[in-house]
């Protein structure tokens, strides 16, 4: 890549750091069934509307030293990670597919994964009101951006709601109890819409690696209460879904 190039990846990651911005409105406001347009940012502990020039991505965070403009009342580090992580999202996703339609696509699904994630964490939960439309958009934008057969969409998103449906089931009727949310479900279904059979098979495999990784570091940490702790699925699966869109294509020319 050319200096000239490697230029227009600053706008590309202020660009990331705005959307992330925005994200960390709707993982505050969505699971609190807020609306995300209206009113605008403000303290959580004074209440004061936040002004613009305090409210720049990433920058404002530093120049604040991490407390509110007015009361002082410290700033959570997750506002300014959440904007550097869909900064860097961006940046790398246009080193890897150029300034494209396709790239377009691919940072909107990882926006909407890094979302799902952080509302997971947050909540033990994968709100319907981003998986449900999710799946909807992603299809349309996979057939449309991609190039992707309507049959390869369609299995995909049968394949991820229907593998993680009968773990669910089966999980219910041996131990009487839900192991798994319905959220998973619609999430790996929504993951199948962009990536196929191929991707939602390799996400779950990524994912329950990551996840059982988690799981044992986890226990290691705190024997007690580690076995007990339930691990939310989202991120791990979004963090597959992720590295099937970078190296999804090395992985199944290996496997071919
Ligand atoms: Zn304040």
């Amino acid at each position: 890549m050319t200096s000239q190039h490697m230029l227009t990846l600053i706008p590309v990651f202020i660009f990331g750091a705005c959307v992330g911005s925005f994200l960390n409105v709707c993982i505050h406001r969505i699971p609190r069934k807020k609306s995300i347009v209206s009113p605008g940012s403000a303290c959580p502990v004074c209440n004061k509307p936040i002004p613009f020039y305090a409210n720049i991505p990433v920058f404002s965070y530093f120049a604040l030293k991490g407390r509110c403009l007015f009361c002082r009342a410290p700033i959570s580090k997750r506002y300014p990670l959440v904007e550097a992580l869909t900064g860097i999202a961006g940046v790398l996703i246009c080193l890897r597919f150029g300034l494209t339609p396709r790239a377009a696509v691919w940072f909107a699904f990882a926006a909407t994964l890094l979302m799902i994630s952080f509302i997971d964490l947050d909540f033990q939960i994968i709100p319907d009101v981003i998986s449900i439309p999710g799946i909807v958009i992603f299809s349309l934008l996979a057939y449309f951006v991609l190039d992707m057969p309507m049959s390869a969409i369609g299995y995909g998103i049968l394949t991820g709601g229907g593998i993680l449906y009968v773990v669910a089931l089966m999980y219910y009727l041996i131990r009487k109890q839900e192991g798994m949310g319905g959220g998973d479900i619609k999430l790996l279904a929504m993951i199948g819409a962009v990536t196929g059979v191929p991707g939602v098979l390799f996400t779950l495999f990524a994912g329950s690696v990551f996840g059982t990784i988690a799981g044992i570091g986890g226990m290691l940490l705190d024997p007690e209460k580690g076995g007990q702790m339930r691990i939310p699925f989202g991120p791990f699966l979004s963090a597959g879904a992720i590295m099937y869109v970078f190296y999804g294509d090395a992985v199944i020319r290996w496997y071919v």
